[in-house]
């Protein structure tokens, strides 16, 4: 009864394998939804193994957290699951990059408008992000991967701003067009006073 009750809050992976708990301290790791979860970077690791895990560590972190040992390790790991809050917290993470992937894609079609350029160098573009990125940190290649740059997005994204810019002006030419009309009854005033 007792092993039934366990198997049901414990989470295996595709090829049955169970979360160790060693792998917390150890790696930095925690379950979520089945997979092992990375308290540092938030990544998902597909494959739930100590292998695994132990590799995207000692790659990804060991260099920064290999020094925490002992007392000083747990405080950290504590604090680690307590900053994150993991559960929610990758929900938010990934709203939060789908955001700023958005948000970027969207900067990127302005400047190439602005530039005059075709949209479909918006393609270009991307490709010469990838490789600088491959180069420089290509821990976030995923991420950057997700910056949607093809033609229909761009295109998408220049028709958002101009029509956001049409309305400006419409709201502008209605404002000075008032300050217009104001000064033009003014002025008929004035002249239908004086003119008796
Ligand atoms: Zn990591």
């Amino acid at each position: 009864m007792l092993n039934n009750n366990k198997k049901r809050t414990r989470t295996y992976d595709a090829e049955g394998r169970i979360f160790q708990e060693k792998w917390k301290l150890n790696n930095f790791f925690l379950e979520h939804r089945g997979a092992p979860v990375c308290l540092i970077c938030n990544e998902l690791v597909a494959i739930m193994n100590d292998y695994n895990l132990r590799r995207h560590y000692k790659i990804r972190h060991n260099d920064d957290f290999g020094k925490f040992e002992g007392r000083m390790r747990e405080d950290k790991l504590a604090s680690l699951k307590k900053n994150l809050a993991v559960q929610q917290n990758i929900c938010n993470k990934v709203s939060w990059q789908t955001d700023a992937a958005m948000r970027a894609s969207y900067e990127v079609a302005v400047a190439i408008a602005k530039q005059g350029k075709p949209f479909t160098d918006g393609e270009f573009v991307k490709s010469c992000m990838m490789k600088v990125v491959e180069h420089i940190c290509p821990e976030k290649n995923e991420q950057f991967g997700t910056i949607s740059l093809l033609k229909q997005t761009v295109t998408h994204h220049v028709e958002d701003k101009a029509s956001n810019l049409h309305q400006q002006l419409e709201r502008e030419l209605q404002k000075s067009l008032s300050g217009t009309l104001l000064l033009l009854m003014r002025a008929l005033t004035y002249q239908t006073q004086h003119s008796c």
